[in-house]
């Protein structure tokens, strides 16, 4: 009678808190400061929009293009020393560009202040979009 394995005695099959529950919540957690941070950056990006909108005429400052509520997505803020955290209430910073103009804006200042890595790359011209993000968030609205 060897055969009696003890099996009922240590076989409290452990419900252990598993490690995975702790790397769980912390991704939870950084998935919500990520959101978080998204959030408050698109509040911000939306309150000085707003903010320059109310401020100025709603027309391109280079090419003169005027806007409605119905075009008004194309108009964009632009930041005249590049910084976007740099905004002013008074509105100092900010220029009305449509799209393309403010794209041009861009394309220009690199080209202007040296553009030192972008001359073997002119006809490339898609190098450097600041937009990039603002035309898929266009994109996603009717
Ligand atoms: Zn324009
Ligand atoms: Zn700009």
């Amino acid at each position: 009678m060897a055969n009696q394995t003890k099996v009922g005695a240590g076989g409290t099959a452990s419900v252990r808190p598993a490690a995975n529950i702790g790397t769980a919540s912390s991704a939870d957690k950084l998935d919500k400061i990520v959101a978080e941070a998204r959030r408050a950056a698109e509040k911000r990006d939306q309150g000085y929009r707003e903010q320059a909108l109310k401020i100025y005429p709603w027309v391109c400052g280079r090419c003169a293009r005027t806007f409605t509520n119905a075009n008004l997505r194309e108009l964009t803020v632009h930041h005249r020393d590049h910084n976007h955290d740099n905004n002013p209430p008074n509105g100092s910073n900010w220029e009305l560009l449509c799209l393309y103009c403010h794209d041009n804006e861009h394309q220009r200042l690199l080209e202007a202040s040296g553009g030192i890595a972008e001359i073997g790359n002119k006809n490339g011209s898609a190098t450097h979009s600041p937009f990039a993000d603002l035309k898929a968030r266009l994109g996603k609205k009717p």
